[in-house]
């Protein structure tokens, strides 16, 4: 089974070389995020993914969760991995200091959430839904509940959960039908089945806050009439907020599922189970918004991060197994077959990995880096960052778990048939990425989000915004003999990309088909488009720091390399894109639905 090694030295090279993370820090209103900060937290934080979780993995994926009369008990070694991450504070980094977070950058907990994900993923499905409940809390809550209940999610004393989906309500929420009485006592009491809720029940903490949509009496139908909700697990005393009685959520089985097998997904029945509103009557959905961004990107990362871990799986295998000579000629004459590394169709396998994982975090970073730059002291740096945001929450969430899956493949394809038996270690990381494409909003939902909603519905300001940034970095690279086939490349695509938007919103205003059936494309062509910007903008930093350090010039010159294979290799895939993104809706809809049954 391939060890697994936090990418340490790609976070520190993006944060440090790339986004000059300590001026951003200090302009976006951090100045305690100093380099020596910032290096601690990253130096500890991948320690921790590498000796506290990392070993979870594969033994969490062979025993899985378990339940048993409405109890879920967590895979061994998972209780104390969590007693560890609250102890080391991981939870804290980017929360509030005013209820117990340690008010440092977002961009820097993203950074460390990715050496986390990468060692056991399974486990992240805990921390996350408690740090995007943290966030819907504080956005959205009154001070009463902020006060009881963020200090102890933030300390990691207790976890959240999300609770949206039921049997007839996935991707449309607007069908929910949970049930939310008004109590005297100004509380509700929530009546509803809950399915597929990530560790909904288990034994990491001592309570569970469960954020559940649900309709009060009279609401209407859809969307608009949904609220949003606090239901703990165990109800507190009054007099001094002790977890006291029970409170009415059952959790009445867990799935067995094709990967992340150590994460619960559970059913929750709510049985007038007493729960507090949380923002707005009826603008329930909104204030879900908040945690379902931040755990958008936090899964975009997942998807990269099982990326990783086949990327090293398969770079490992690769540097041992021998078979056959390379076509170019024998390179170890000394012995019967050469490395398989030498062939270059396992060159192309590799590569296609890591220019498609190392550029995905450089733009899961640069969104992470919009996050921070909402606390900027200038009003127009703060829209911007917004804006950047929301163009790019639905990218990195789509195009990364699109990637990262495609990585996670080809890591097993690299292992030939060693890859598809289970104690490789290999399969798993394919099994455990394939959840990320759906969860969190369906890629289908991703693409329509990114497409209809953002670049159509903002009349193209959001994608103006991104391509002005490519702009900026195109004017910088022209003149330069090493990148300047990097800028020409960017120049054509900021405006085909432009051109290609234009067309299917004038094409989609007489028929919204014509967006809707090129939506994922788009995304994928979006995502090609970003990736590059941020493989161009790695290629600068590395070409500006080679030579410094004789300890760095390896893995600068490997930067651009691969930088110049994503731009020669990868990026092409553009080219079929743009074909499709030009075909009228019609071959998509002609065909009967009755069709299908024949
Ligand atoms: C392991 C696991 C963990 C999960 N964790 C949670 C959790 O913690 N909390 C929670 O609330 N939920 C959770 N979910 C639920 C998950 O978010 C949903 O499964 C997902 O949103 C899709 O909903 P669905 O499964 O009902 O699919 P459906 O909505 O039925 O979709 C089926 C297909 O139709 C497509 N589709 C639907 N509508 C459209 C449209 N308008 N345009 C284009 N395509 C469309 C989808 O893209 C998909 O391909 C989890 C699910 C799993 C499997």
């Amino acid at each position: 089974m391939p060890t697994y090694k936090a990418p340490l030295r790609d976070v520190r090279f993006l944060l440090k070389g790339v986004f000059d993370a300590s001026s951003h820090y200090c302009e976006s209103g951090f100045p305690d995020a100093t380099p020596d900060v910032i290096d601690a937290v990253l130096t500890h934080g991948a320690e921790f993914a590498d000796e506290v979780l990392a070993p979870l993995n594969q033994k969490g994926d062979e025993h899985g969760a378990k339940w048993r009369d409405g109890v879920v008990t967590t895979a061994p070694g998972f209780k104390d991995a969590w007693r560890k991450y609250r102890e080391g504070e991981w939870g804290s980094i980017g929360a509030n200091p005013e209820y117990g977070g340690q008010g440092l950058p977002e961009s820097l907990e993203l950074a460390v959430n990715d050496m986390s994900c990468g060692a056991c993923v399974a486990f992240r499905g805990a921390s996350s839904l408690t740090l995007g409940a943290v966030h819907a809390i504080e956005a959205h809550a009154s001070d009463k509940l902020k006060q009881v209940y963020l200090p102890r999610l933030i300390s990691a004393e207790w976890a959240g959960t999300m609770c949206l989906t039921e049997p007839h309500a996935g991707s449309d929420v607007g069908l929910i039908t949970t049930s939310a009485k008004p109590a005297e006592d100004g509380s509700f009491l929530l009546t509803g089945t809950k399915i597929f809720i990530t560790f909904g029940d288990h034994d990491l903490t001592d309570n569970i806050i469960h954020l559940v949509l649900g309709r009060l009496p009279g609401a209407v139908k859809g969307p608009q009439g949904i609220s949003l909700f606090l239901v703990p697990k165990f109800l507190l005393d009054d007099a001094d907020n002790a977890t006291g009685e029970l409170n009415g959520v059952v959790c009445s089985s867990i799935e067995a599922k094709m990967g992340i097998k150590a994460s619960p997904t559970c059913v929750l029945n709510f049985e007038e189970a007493r729960g507090f509103l949380v923002g707005h009557e009826h603008g329930g959905l909104a204030a879900m918004f908040t945690m379902m961004n931040y755990a958008r990107l936090d899964v975009g990362q997942q998807g990269l991060s099982q990326g990783e871990r086949a990327l090293q799986g398969a770079s490992a295998y690769a540097l041992e197994r021998r078979q056959m000579r390379a076509a170019g000629g024998v390179r170890s004459p000394e012995r019967e077959a050469d490395l398989i590394i030498e062939h270059a169709d396992v060159r192309r396998m590799l590569l296609t990995m890591k220019s498609l994982v190392e550029g995905s975090r450089a733009l899961a970073i640069f969104a992470a880096i919009q996050l921070d730059k909402r606390h900027h002291p200038d009003e127009e740096a703060r829209h911007r960052a917004d804006q950047m945001l929301a163009f790019l929450t639905p990218i990195v969430k789509g195009f990364l778990t699109e990637v990262g899956s495609e990585a996670a493949n080809l890591g097993i394809q690299v292992w030939g048939g060693a890859g598809y038996i289970c104690e490789s270690g290999m399969e798993q990381y394919a099994r455990d990425a394939r959840i990320m494409p759906i969860y969190e909003g369906t890629n289908g939902i991703q693409a329509n989000d990114l497409l209809r909603r953002k670049v159509i519905g903002s009349k193209g300001a959001l994608l103006r915004v991104f391509l002005e940034e490519v702009e900026t970095l195109v004017r910088e690279l022209e003149g330069s003999s090493e990148l300047g086939y990097q800028a020409k490349a960017l120049a054509e695509l900021k405006d085909e990309w432009a051109a290609l938007s234009s067309d299917i919103a004038r094409r989609s205003v007489s028929n919204a088909d014509e967006a809707a059936g090129v939506a994922f494309d788009y995304l994928m062509y979006s995502g090609y488009v970003a990736v590059a910007y941020c493989w161009a903008r790695m290629s600068k930093a590395a070409l500006a720091n080679l030579g410094r350090l004789p300890s760095d010039d390896l893995f600068l010159r490997t930067k651009l390399q691969t930088a110049r294979f994503y731009f020669e290799r990868i990026l092409p895939r553009t080219r079929s894109l743009v074909v499709t993104l030009k075909a009228p809706s019609e071959t998509l809809m002609v065909v009967a639905a009755e069709a299908f049954s024949l």
